[in-house]
């Protein structure tokens, strides 16, 4: 999923300060599971931006909620268009995509981030969300017994540890599992420790996002129009 928190509170009223009529738009899809802009948190922060409003002398900005099922394809936000006209700005609940999906539609409404969007990830426990994929758009999890060498090792080598790895911990960060060691230990685990002797071919960076925004075109689910 993708992975994303909240903006604190004043970052946002000071967005949207100088609007008069204000819509948080929460998503109701990853940033849903992940806690940070689903229907229950835009509740709560709407609640706490009034406050926030009323204290600097606001308080008759209006600001309004309201979550869609998703706010990255835009046949959702079809729901969300009469809507929108009756005010001068939103904030978007949703991960980067979903506000410039938003910004994209509603050309001429300014449409304001609420969250700081991390990273694809997964719940680690309760409350705790890590990093597991960079988006390079070349997997190779296949050659590193499923675990990722650019996202799981602090400097993305792709040829054994760096050296520094002690008890398990990168040398980086100490709070940091070292990569390095959980891919020896799964492929220990596996039996194909052997696979990791041989050289691993320098990585297709042509894919990533240096080249600019990617895009992925299915043909056979194109509808020629
Ligand atoms: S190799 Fe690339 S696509 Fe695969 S998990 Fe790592 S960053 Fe993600
Ligand atoms: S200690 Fe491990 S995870 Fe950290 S940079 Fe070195 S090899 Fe990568």
């Amino acid at each position: 999923m993708i992975v994303a928190d909240r903006k604190n509170v004043q970052e946002i009223r000071d967005m949207i300060k100088d609007h008069d009529r204000v819509l948080l738009v929460g998503c109701g899809t990853c940033v849903t599971v992940c806690l940070a802009g689903g229907e229950r948190e835009v509740g709560i922060l709407g609640s706490a931006l009034r406050m926030a409003l009323k204290l600097i002398g606001r308080g008759n900005v209006v600001v309004d909620e309201c979550t869609i099922e998703r706010q990255c394809e835009d046949a959702f936000i079809d729901i969300l268009a009469t809507r929108v006209s009756e005010y001068d700005a939103v904030v978007s609940f949703g991960c980067g995509a979903g506000v410039q999906a938003l910004a994209e539609r509603f050309g001429k409404m300014p449409v304001y981030p609420g969250l700081n969007t991390q990273f694809i990830g997964i719940l680690e426990s309760q409350g705790v969300w890590t990093e597991k994929c960079a988006g390079c758009g070349n997997c190779r999890l296949g050659e590193f017994a499923g675990i990722c060498p650019i996202t799981r090792c602090a400097k993305h080598m792709f040829n054994g540890p760096c050296g520094g790895s002690r008890d398990g911990k990168c040398e980086v960060n100490p709070d940091l599992e070292c990569g390095w060691q959980l891919i020896y230990d799964r492929a220990c685990a596996l039996g194909i420790l052997e696979r990791l002797g041989a050289i691993a071919e320098p990585h297709d960076w042509s894919t990533g996002l240096d080249g600019g925004p990617r895009k992925v075109v299915r043909e056979d689910q194109r509808i020629n129009t």
